[in-house]
């Protein structure tokens, strides 16, 4: 076990991984040092944590100008190099009920603006014109808006952990398996002295990095973080005592069918598709699941069509561990997904029988506005907290580095804790999730 490193990154997930990788090279790039000077802990191992089980979904359909420009620098960073990080870019398709059209048009201009490539398609026979000429047997009702991305689509996730991992590993970056992080010895200005793990005490030499994804709580408390915190709202009101931390729980599921059954009307790999709609949604048997607004998202995967519906909030103490073993689907998330996938397209008309009966979906932690937060804690502490947006965000990792190295991230600032302080958040849309 080392017992001393210039920089600890704590977490192997996505974000961990990634600021690894980037800070090696930005840090052998400038001749400041190499990846020998980066450790890398995990309690468990790279991707037990929520990016060895996220869909997998990559997309810019994100009504927040700050979401939408980070995440067109994360899909560069998936497009650089897709056989590693196992990106399919597909493409990604947001269909919607009319509450929907104003946010989708709006996200559309600014793809539009910031060159993101896209489509919008407005009117309920445009936007079923447009998806019978991709699957003829679309049958989706009640939907007058579709946001084509002709970039994004998805990843594996397993694959691209590891694909990440084996390039911090290729710069000389170490990482360690089974070493859980149980507190931090503070120094006299504030700065953090050293991480206490199970394995014993590292020395820091210069910085910390956390990137605990669903643990985000635990680090929050281990720093001395307040639970729950004021929100100043952009109109100057306050929302006292909100508390930092929601749990969600992250319902996916899959249905058996042979994955080149979801395929485009010319035998080519469809783009992730994320139909919202207030139609009626039934089974196949005719019974009616809901009448209210309901949604899907699938994509194809190796085996099956996969995907999954809008999360649940936690109510009572979240229990993470083992991850992710904890989950808690709804019942009723069966019968909806495959519905869903049945109103979708008659190729799904009887899915629910293949239904996999496996564990699926895992919990994500929620700031108190449902964004990221990335910043400083401590002055050689900085947090990489995703509020479970950041799968996608693979990007973030090389923006960090370059903040680690004295830099500013313009990409990034948005993102700043001083935001519930100053009242300067992200606009909010109509969708029902939240993480739109
Ligand atoms: C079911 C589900 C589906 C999702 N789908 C998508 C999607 O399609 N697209 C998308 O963009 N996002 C998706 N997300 C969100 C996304 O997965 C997360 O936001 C992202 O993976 C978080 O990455 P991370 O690196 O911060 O955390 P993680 O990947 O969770 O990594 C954190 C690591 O920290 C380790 N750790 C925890 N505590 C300690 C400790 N005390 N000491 C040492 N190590 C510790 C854990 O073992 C873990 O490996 C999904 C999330 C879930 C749960």
């Amino acid at each position: 076990m080392i017992a001393a490193a210039r920089y600890v990154v704590v977490g192997a997930g996505i974000h961990g991984l990634s600021t690894g990788y980037h800070l090696a090279r930005e840090l052998e790039s400038r001749g400041l040092g190499s990846g020998a000077d980066i450790v890398v802990l995990d309690k468990s191992r790279p991707g037990a944590g929520a990016s060895g089980i996220a869909c997998g979904v990559v997309r810019n359909n994100y009504f927040q100008p700050a979401m939408s420009e980070l995440m067109q620098a994360c899909v560069e960073a998936w497009e650089s190099d897709p056989a590693a990080y196992a990106y399919n870019p597909v493409g990604y398709i947001a269909l919607g009920a009319a509450v929907q059209e104003a946010d989708l048009a709006a996200t559309y201009e600014r793809q539009e603006r910031i060159g993101y490539r896209s489509e919008l398609i407005l009117g309920e026979a445009e936007v079923d014109a447009h998806m019978k000429a991709l699957f003829p047997d679309w049958r989706a009702k009640g939907v007058t808006v579709c946001l084509h991305e002709h970039q994004g689509g998805f990843a594996f996730n397993q694959d691209s952990v590891h694909g990440l991992h084996a390039k911090a590993r290729g710069e000389g970056v170490t990482v360690l398996s089974g070493v859980e992080v149980t507190g931090f010895e503070d120094a006299a200005d504030g700065s953090i002295a050293a991480v206490e793990t199970s394995e014993g005490r590292i020395e820091v030499g210069e910085q910390v990095v956390v990137a605990p994804g669903p643990w985000a709580k635990q680090f929050w408390a281990m720093l001395g973080l307040p639970d729950t915190i004021d929100v100043h709202t952009p109109s100057g009101e306050v929302a006292r005592d909100r508390p930092m931390w929601t749990y969600w729980n992250l319902q996916e599921g899959e249905v058996g069918v042979d994955p080149l059954l979801f395929a485009t009307a010319d035998g080519g790999a469809p783009p992730v598709i994320h139909l919202d709609t207030d139609a009626p949604l039934a089974g196949d048997d005719g019974r009616l699941l809901t009448d209210e607004l309901w949604g899907i998202y699938f994509k194809r995967d190796r085996h099956s069509v996969q995907g999954g519906a809008s999360p649940l909030v936690v109510e009572d103490d979240v229990v993470l561990d083992p991850y992710p073993q904890t989950t808690d689907i709804d019942p009723a998330f069966p019968d909806l997904f495959c519905a869903g996938l049945s109103h979708s397209m008659s190729r799904f008309e009887g899915c629910r029988a293949l239904y996999k009966d496996a564990r699926s979906g895992g919990v994500g932690a929620f700031t108190v506005d449902n964004f990221p937060v990335f910043d400083y804690f401590r002055p050689n502490l900085y947090g990489i907290f995703d509020s479970n947006h950041g799968y996608k965000m693979i990007g973030v990792g090389r923006e960090v580095a370059g903040v680690l190295l004295g830099g500013h991230s313009r990409l990034l600032y948005p993102f700043r804790f001083e935001r519930f302080a100053t009242g300067d958040l992200h606009p909010v849309s109509s969708s029902p999730y939240p993480w739109s």
